[in-house]
């Protein structure tokens, strides 16, 4: 492409896509590989946020780029979900199936996390015969009308109420909160650590407690595993580091090797009640895309080989260190926490949180804000990231952080 693509590109952008936030970031992209985005002006990122979650493998891996070519040139879309056999879509589903927790033996494909949400409150509703949801204060399942009634950051509700009921929020990690589940509720949608929130991990009693109050009133357990699963928090997926089997579990981001790919996984005996009264009760055209599926192949098989999770769990024990010995003396950050390789970084005030995310993209690092909070970042780099780069990451953030913000 010439120069002169590249600026009409961002005239383009300027004036007609349609934007979510009054102040877009704006990098106009050239290209991404492994830990790296780079600009059109030449400039070079480390990307510690994954595209939020995509990216455990790095971007644009080379065993995707080769499967995705392959699948590329075989064929696209050719059917519905769920009538045609496609090779990359049911060997996926096979693959994820032996390595889920067990009794995990069926997978519903979607598009997108949210989707997956949308999927689950269903076959929770169907399976149960009851109306009720129970979801957590700070948690974000995404945006559409039902996954938002399970949404609990109120600024974001607000302005779309009435929405879908009953709904009730509980606050986050409190044990003894957990006895309004009653026979009425149909599912508990729980993040495992809640991403938006401000990178919230429970006491280590909470999501075992949770388990037994859904099993003891007969509730439904999602849980949403889009933000966390895929070795993000040093276990392939969260669930199993508190040893909690869910009914659903639901995946996006990092499920289609950075192709939009969502699913919820599920017993085949809850899942059938898709297929019955009336048959084709939650379909999907695009659901499962045969090239999303590859990639998403590809790269599961890589952060198996490589051992990406137990990474994860080391490398983010130790990034983590580095972090809080980095902010030790600045009395602007109040907590470094985390789990794995998701990180959350709270600061004291607003104005320094934004001044320093935009002050670590001017020294090529990027990090990203979280939904609830304007004093929280957070950071989820891809997991293989090598631990000399994070180290210098840790460096230059004590240095943005020793300057006047
Ligand atoms: N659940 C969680 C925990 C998420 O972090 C997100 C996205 N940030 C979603 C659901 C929604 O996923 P998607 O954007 O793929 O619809």
């Amino acid at each position: 492409m010439t120069s002169r693509d590249f600026e009409s590109s961002r005239v383009a952008f300027d004036r007609h896509l349609a934007h979510t936030s009054s102040e877009p970031i704006g990098i106009v992209v050239d290209r991404a590989s492994g830990p790296w985005v780079f600009a059109t002006d030449g400039t070079r990122y480390l990307d510690l946020i994954s595209g939020i979650g995509v990216a455990n493998i790095g971007h644009t891996h080379a065993e995707v780029v080769d499967t995705v070519a392959r699948q590329n040139a075989r064929h696209h879309h050719v059917m519905v979900y769920g009538e045609y056999v496609q090779e990359e879509q049911a060997l996926y589903a096979a693959e994820l199936a032996a390595v889920l927790p067990s009794g995990f033996d069926s997978i519903f494909f979607v598009n997108s996390g949210t989707e997956g949400i949308e999927g689950a409150l269903k076959l929770a509703r169907k399976a149960t015969g009851r109306s009720g949801f129970v979801a957590f204060e700070g948690g974000y399942h995404g945006d559409t009308l039902g996954a938002l009634s399970v949404g609990g950051i109120e600024k974001y509700r607000a302005p779309f109420e009435p929405l879908l009921q009953p709904v009730a929020l509980l606050p986050f990690g409190d044990v003894n909160a957990l006895d309004a589940i009653n026979e009425s509720v149909a599912a508990v949608v729980v993040e495992p650590v809640q991403g938006e929130a401000g990178v919230r991990v429970p006491r280590s009693d909470f999501l075992p407690a949770l388990e037994k109050r859904c099993r003891h009133v007969g509730a439904l357990l999602i849980a949403d595993e889009v933000m966390t699963g895929f070795g993000r928090t040093g276990r392939l997926f969260a669930v199993q580091r508190w040893d909690v089997v869910p009914d659903i579990i639901v995946l996006a981001k990092a499920l289609g090797g950075g192709y939009p790919l969502g699913a919820l996984a599920a017993s085949s005996s809850l899942l059938r009640a898709f297929t019955e009264n009336p048959p084709l009760s939650h379909v999907t055209t695009f659901g499962g895309h045969p090239v999303s599926c590859a990639a998403g192949r590809a790269s599961l098989r890589v952060i198996l080989r490589d051992r990406l999770a137990e990474r994860a769990d080391e490398v983010g024990v130790r990034f983590r260190e580095r972090l809080v010995d980095a902010f030790r003396d600045l009395s602007t950050v109040r907590e470094v926490r985390g789990l794995g390789l998701l990180i959350g970084i709270e600061f004291e005030d607003a104005t320094i949180t934004r001044r320093f995310v935009e002050r670590c993209r001017e020294h090529g690092l990027l990090l990203g804000w979280t939904l609830a909070h304007d004093r929280i970042i957070r950071l989820c780099p891809p997991l293989n990231t090598p631990e000399e780069m994070l180290d210098e990451a840790a460096a230059t953030m004590k240095g943005v952080l020793a300057q006047e913000l």
